[in-house]
């Protein structure tokens, strides 16, 4: 079976789990989830998720934890991850914001809580590249936005800005895929794409 880690410093780890079993199970996988708050377990995971909640917060925290560096070997390892709102802006190259360590695994420049000026909160459909036609419904909450794509893919924009991106194996998002009940971005972002996907089943067992 998968196993599967999302980073539990803080934020809404528990959304995550569910959505990535969600996924999972649509495709028969079966997975085993770890909560993310020390070194040492990212090693095992076939794929990660970083969530959204406070960016400041965890960037400090995997930091001092020592689960920044492996969640970089990960990424350079091919290993899928998806990094929402948040965990966008950790995983960004350039966060505008001295209080984060950006672990530079995204190559793009956010704007924290750029969304969130005109409205805290707001779902937006969007057309999303790699999923079929049906509109995915996107939960933003004080999102940041890009506002610059280095050496990564627009998959989807909102009032003419990125908010999803890919650069390899990682998936970021301005909005929170977790908090809906359609897993189509987590199966993007973990089983159908060729830049990283986990191991097929006959691989995994
Ligand atoms: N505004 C938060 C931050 O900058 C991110 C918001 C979220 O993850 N919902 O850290």
């Amino acid at each position: 079976s998968l196993t599967a880690g999302v980073v539990a410093v803080q934020g809404d780890v528990e959304e995550h789990a569910v959505a990535i079993e969600r996924a999972a199970r649509a495709r028969g996988r079966d997975v085993t989830i770890h909560e993310i708050r020390e070194s040492g377990i990212v090693p095992d995971c076939d794929l990660l998720a970083m969530p959204g909640g406070e960016s400041t917060t965890i960037s400090r925290l995997v930091h001092s934890e020592g689960i920044a560096p492996e969640i970089r070997d990960h990424v350079a390892a091919g290993k899928p991850l998806l990094a929402t709102c948040a965990g966008l802006i950790v995983a960004s190259s350039d966060a505008g914001d001295d209080r984060v360590d950006e672990l530079g695994v995204i190559d793009v420049g956010v704007e924290r809580n750029a969304f969130g000026r005109q409205k805290d909160s707001f779902e937006a459909p969007l057309d999303v590249a790699g999923l079929d036609d049906e509109p995915y419904p996107a939960v933003f909450i004080r999102a940041p936005a890009i506002d610059s794509v280095g050496d990564a893919d627009v998959l989807a924009t909102w009032d003419d800005r990125p908010v999803a991106v890919r650069d390899g194996p990682v998936v970021g998002t301005s909005f929170h895929p977790e908090l809906t009940t359609d897993s189509r971005l987590h199966g993007l972002a973990f089983f159908e794409n060729e830049a990283a996907s986990v191991p097929a089943l006959e691989d995994a067992q």
